[in-house]
């Protein structure tokens, strides 16, 4: 058994904090705000096995470019950023090339593709009307709309996804919540969703905690490695404790721990937003009008629509102008949309080839690193617990370590 501190209590630390609890650890988890309180809160809780093509693509920043000056795109460059963002822009860029959406693939199709499962058995009995099974729907606006996500459908076969292809009048029979006008759609069985991400993170890191976890609701100032031996200690508000084990996963903010020791990840925040919509008829799953780019999700508390991709930094904030994108975007898509119940904004940690980093640090064999997960964190969070508990116990387990190493960013 190990002493371990997991800094940050988003659906990452927390799925770490509840495997290794479970493996026998004594694991204390570190974050100020408590469980579930940042990205992992206000996400579209779509859990996708098959979500694995990343964030990039051929050309991005010529179009991020021109959606930024002709405003209302998907993906956002807020100009007074850029001198700070170029370094991972480059990479990003190259990410977008066919090699390097291959290499994506390959490694998320690792860490997701049994994210339901993985997740059925973190919650364990009594907690199954967090997760559903629903399926999801890509709905198309036109043909042309289709035929140009002929790649993204290509990259999903070659991977082993089931999908069924829907005329718009099957389409319109499954999710009677559409509106008419769609040319066609594409039914993905396997995947999934949380009705609720914020409880679904509560409910894990509660469960830890019943078996066994400490949870503490302060922030860590300062990583301190112990000078010529085993460990790594923490500066917290409550002083100075030295663990076996660190795991840093503390989203968008974990580059404030890692730079002073030379651990920085290449990491930006990519905001997105929420608004929450009422909806008198709840479609059965999540709904992904490819062209608009969002994703709508049925939460218990309304039509939950997702989109918006901005590169900002974190300290600028929300522009909640962006919400009338999405709402507009609600409105062609579905019938009856009504008000906005909540609107939010939070910071994705995105690398840039939008594989997470879930390694030990160089240089620092007791400091493990699980962060940057980007626009998938809530797919990839169950895999990523896995693969902690595998590193530190000296095992080889399902998923293929290399993939996730910081090296491929030195
Ligand atoms: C609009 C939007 C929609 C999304 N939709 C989906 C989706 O449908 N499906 C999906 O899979 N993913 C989705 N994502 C991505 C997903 O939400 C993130 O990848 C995931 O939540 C990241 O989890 P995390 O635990 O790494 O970070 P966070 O949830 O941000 O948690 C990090 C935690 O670390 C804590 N912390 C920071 N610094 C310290 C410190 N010094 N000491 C202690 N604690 C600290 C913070 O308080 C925070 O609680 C979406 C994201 C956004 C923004």
């Amino acid at each position: 058994m190990a002493r371990i501190a997991v800094i940050g209590a988003g659906i990452i630390g927390s799925s770490i904090t509840a495997v290794l609890q479970r493996e026998g650890h004594a694991v204390t988890c570190f974050d100020p705000r408590g469980p579930g309180q940042a990205a992992s809160f206000g996400n579209g809780g779509s859990i996708a096995p098959g979500s694995i093509a990343g964030t990039s693509g051929p050309g991005i920043l010529g179009d991020a470019i021109r959606w930024s000056l002709a405003g209302g795109g998907p993906l956002r460059l807020h100009w007074p950023h850029l001198p700070v963002a170029a370094p991972w822009l480059r990479r990003f860029a190259r990410a977008g090339r066919p090699d390097g959406l291959q290499g994506t693939a390959a490694a998320l199709h690792q860490l997701h593709r049994s994210a339901l499962t993985d997740y059925a058995q973190l919650l364990g009995p009594g907690r199954a009307d967090l997760l559903r099974t629903s399926g999801q729907l890509y709905v198309y606006d036109s043909d042309k709309a289709y035929e140009k996500d002929a790649p993204g459908r290509a990259l999903r076969r070659d991977h082993g996804v089931r999908m069924t292809e829907l005329t718009a009048d099957e389409a319109l029979e499954m999710e009677p919540s559409l509106r008419p006008g769609l040319a066609r759609a594409l039914h993905l069985p396997d995947f999934g969703q949380t009705p609720n991400p914020g409880a679904l993170v509560r409910a894990i890191a509660e469960d830890a905690v019943r078996d066994g976890a400490r949870l503490v609701t302060t922030c860590i100032h300062k990583l301190l490695p112990v000078p010529g031996g085993r460990g790594m200690g923490l500066l917290s508000d409550h002083g100075e404790e030295v663990f076996d084990t660190v795991v840093v996963a503390a989203g968008i903010w974990s580059n404030r721990l890692l730079k002073p020791l030379g651990a920085a990840v290449p990491l930006e925040s990519l905001r997105g937003y929420h608004a929450t919509l009422e909806l008198p008829r709840m479609p059965g799953q999540p709904i992904y009008p490819i062209a608009e780019k969002i994703m709508a999700t049925p939460m218990e508390d309304g039509l939950r629509v997702v989109g918006v991709v901005e590169v900002a930094g974190i300290r600028k904030p929300p522009e909640f102008s962006n919400i009338d994108r999405l709402t507009g975007a609600a409105r062609r898509i579905f019938r009856d949309v009504g008000e906005a119940r909540s609107v939010w904004m939070g910071h994705r940690p995105a690398t840039p080839d939008s594989v997470p980093v879930i390694c030990r640090a160089p240089g620092h064999p007791d400091l493990v690193l699980a962060l940057g997960h980007g626009q998938t964190g809530m797919c990839g969070a169950p895999g990523t617990a896995n693969l902690v508990s595998d590193l530190l116990a000296g095992r080889q387990g399902r998923i293929e370590p290399h993939h996730f190493d910081i090296a491929r960013f030195r």
